[in-house]
């Protein structure tokens, strides 16, 4: 992946307080009209032209912009791997950073950078805007402004937000917690299993009791992702040839199973049989909720008992962009014994 890198001191004349960088990655925040009326992506070197009120942060902000950005459909393992690197090479020199991701696989990013940096004891605030920063009513210079302030918030001389989170329409939200939920309007972001961060109003209330410590530890990398995932959802009518069909993708070693309300699916024998024959194959099969909100609970229901039965793992409360996430950082780590022992285990504050 190339970038290119440029240096913007918003404080001087005075000193900068704080240091924080910016990675830019593409999505609708950046665009812009140039004077034929063509969307090309912003200029960084002219933002604080475009935000005077960042003078008012005090902040020496670097920005890292990817020379080719993406509209985040077409994010992939590798431009993730070239985020957690960003971060990872620049970690001593900033106290915080800010991704600028496009909203549509923003919690999938988010997701997969928590799980490559254990350790992690810095704010790295994911954003982006539903209206690019050139429209007059866009979200992107107040989603930018407090995400640079939360990324260089300090109390006690410690980063007050020290994980990977999303910044979106006022709210904080856990970044393996958040799921996109709304297209049109600006509160694009929801984590209904996880309290919010931190509000934005007047002032920045930070919800200190649900922000993770850091474990102390030294920061580490993990980059290697095995995409060697699918995905089973469920709905009423669902045939044995598409179950089949998903179960036998050549090379998957793991399926998640998108289940109903707390983790059901259908008693028919023909698909507990499908389910049992995919196990003894060797494959992980996880069950992860449909629902946005609550929890799998293998058993509590007839329709899961059997579930918990043939060895499929409860994915508890997890979304389903950590899951797959999770699992394609795990596959590429551990063998499949290793990945089955660890995927129903919190790695980074992604389930209860
Ligand atoms: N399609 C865009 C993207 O995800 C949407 C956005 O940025 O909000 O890159």
């Amino acid at each position: 992946m190339n970038y290119t890198r440029i240096s913007i001191n918003t404080a001087t004349p005075a000193e900068a307080r704080s240091r924080v960088m910016i990675i830019y990655t593409g999505g609708t925040f950046g665009m812009t009209y140039d004077e034929t009326g063509v969307l090309i992506p912003f200029d960084f070197s002219l933002i604080k032209e475009q935000l005077p009120a960042l003078r008012n942060l005090f902040l020496e902000i670097t920005v890292v912009s990817f020379t080719q950005p993406v509209d985040s459909s077409n994010i992939s393992p590798e431009h993730w791997k070239a985020i957690g690197e960003i971060i990872f090479e620049n970690y001593n020199s900033q106290d915080g950073f800010v991704v600028l991701h496009g909203t549509d696989t923003m919690a999938f990013t988010a997701s997969a950078i928590s799980f490559m940096l254990p350790n992690l004891a810095k704010p790295v605030i994911f954003t982006g805007a539903q209206l690019p920063i050139s429209q007059p009513r866009s979200d992107a210079r107040e989603n930018l402004i407090t995400s640079l302030e939360i990324a260089s918030a300090k109390l006690n001389g410690k980063p007050i937000v020290p994980e990977v989170c999303i910044y979106f329409d006022y709210q904080l939200l856990r970044g393996n917690r958040a799921k996109k939920v709304e297209s049109m309007h600006f509160d694009a972001f929801e984590s209904g299993n996880y309290p919010v961060l931190a509000k934005a109003g007047v002032k920045i209330d930070y919800n200190v009791a649900a922000i993770s410590t850091p474990s102390g530890g030294s920061l580490k990398l993990l980059s290697r992702f095995d995409s060697a995932v699918s995905i089973l959802k469920l709905f009423p009518g669902i045939s044995p040839s598409m179950v089949e069909a998903v179960l036998n993708t050549k090379g998957v070693k793991a399926v998640i199973i998108e289940t109903f309300g707390a983790g059901n699916a259908p008693t028919a024998s023909w698909f507990v049989e499908s389910l049992k024959a995919a196990i003894s194959r060797g494959l992980i099969l996880l069950n992860v909720s449909q629902c946005p909100g609550g929890m799998v609970e293998q058993g509590r229901y007839e329709t899961s008992k059997t579930l918990a039965e043939i060895g499929v793992i409860s994915g508890g409360d997890i979304t389903l962009e950590a899951a797959i996430t999770k699992l394609m950082l795990l596959l590429a780590e551990f063998d499949i014994s290793g990945t089955r022992t660890k995927i129903g285990v919190s790695q980074a504050g992604e389930m209860a």
